[in-house]
Formats: C-alpha cells, sequence, structure tokens
C-alpha cells in the first residue's frame, strides 16, 4: 500500500520511515507529491493531525498518516504544546529550534517544577471522509535542564532529561531515541491497528 506522509520535516520524516520500516508500505512524502501543507488551527495534538492526515488524504486521493508533535511543560500549563514548533514567535523571536529552547530556558527561569513530557499524535485515514481514522498516542517524560546538553536529535531534544536514562534526549543514538520516544510509542500503537484494522502485512 501507498502511504502519504503528511509532514515535511525532514528529522521527524527519518524516524516516522525507520518506525513503519516492518509494514508493507510504499512511504511517500507529501512533499514530493507536491502537496502542501495543511492548516494547523486547534489547541490539541490529535486534531491538528486529523487535519493534516485529511488533508494530504484528499489532496493525493491516497491513505495518509500524519504526525503532530511537541513538548508539553507543566509549570506552563502544557506550553509550549501544539505552538512548540514555533514558540520563540510567540515572544517575538524567529522560528529555530535554537530560539525555541532560548525561549523555553527564560519561561521556565522562575520555575522550581521542570517537569515535562514529549507527546506524539499520530493519526492515519484511508480517504479524507474515513469515518474511523487511527489514532495513536505516545507520551515521554523527563525534565527540562538549565541548560542544553548532546548535539543529536532535533527540536527541543538537548534541554530534555530523561531520568532514567541519565541523559538528555539529545546524548541519546538515533537507534535508542527510536526505541523509547513517544514517537515511537505511538509508531508501534499504530502498526498494531494497521495490521488488525487495515488488515496490512
Ligand atoms: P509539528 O511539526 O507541528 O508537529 O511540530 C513539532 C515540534 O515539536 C518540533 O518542531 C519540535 O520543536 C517539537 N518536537 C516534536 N518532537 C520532538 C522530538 O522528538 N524532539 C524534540 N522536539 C520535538
Amino acid at each position: 500500500m501507498r502511504l502519504v506522509l503528511a509532514s515535511n520535516n525532514g528529522k521527524k520524516l527519518a524516524e516516522l520511515q525507520t518506525l513503519f520500516a516492518p509494514l508493507p508500505l510504499e512511504l511517500v512524502t507529501q512533499g514530493a507529491l507536491g502537496i502542501g501543507e495543511a492548516e494547523e488551527p486547534h489547541v490539541t495534538f490529535v486534531e491538528n493531525a486529523l487535519e493534516k492526515a485529511r488533508h494530504a488524504a484528499r489532496e493525493a486521493k491516497a491513505p495518509a498518516i500524519a504526525d503532530d508533535s511537541g513538548l508539553c511543560v507543566d509549570a506552563l500549563g502544557g506550553a509550549p504544546g501544539v505552538l512548540s514548533a514555533r514558540y520563540a514567535t510567540l515572544f517575538g523571536q524567529p522560528r529555530s529550534d535554537a530560539d525555541n529552547n532560548r525561549v523555553l530556558l527564560e519561561q521556565l527561569r522562575p520555575h522550581t517544577d521542570r517537569r515535562g513530557r514529549f507527546v506524539c499524535a499520530l493519526v492515519a485515514v484511508r480517504s479524507a471522509d474515513d469515518p474511523e481514522p487511527l489514532i495513536a498516542f505516545g507520551r515521554w517524560d523527563g525534565e527540562v535542564l538549565a541548560a542544553p546538553r548532546g548535539d543529536s536529535g532535533f527540536g527541543y531534544d538537548p534541554l530534555m532529561w530523561i531520568p532514567s536514562l541519565s541523559a538528555s534526549v539529545a546524548e541519546l543514538t538515533a537507534a535508542d531515541k527510536n526505541r523509547l520516544s513517544h514517537r515511537a510509542i505511538a509508531s508501534l500503537q499504530m502498526l498494531a491497528m494497521m495490521r488488525e484494522v487495515w488488515r496490512l502485512g
């Protein structure tokens, strides 16, 4: 089956391509099909992922899967949340991983509770009007460091400390991140649902 991936974030795509390798799927990115980005107008990850998956399925006339993910920090009421990719722009700063990380540290400075989690919603639809979308969700708990550590990964990885591993996410190998992450947890659920409901593989 050909499945359109509704994401243009290269690093997220690479992770999803590895995670979905076990299924007999030909994964093609929406960018490769000339499909533009969907709007992400909602306040929850699951609604935005559904919006993105529907948009890709409608444009490609094919089954599609979308991920919406980000970092939710307890002391900030769940922020950056669905605005994780453009958090710094809310404070008049440029949109980049480095700016997002700097702004997050500034916002957390007055707080002692630094707990948060990466979350990932994955939604797959067989068509734009599929009444039965497959919805998977993954969470990965950690604590926001006072300064970045490590060079791998992307986004908030250098600030996310995983106490059980005594490492920041950016200090993990790609293989370890792909085994443990919010995206890995959601992908495993999604693989199981695709096998059961879509009768794949
Ligand atoms: P989306 O493309 O709208 O889903 O935005 C995802 C944003 O959340 C990214 O730009 C990162 O800032 C953040 N994010 C999501 N997953 C990860 C991760 O695995 N590591 C670090 N940051 C992440």
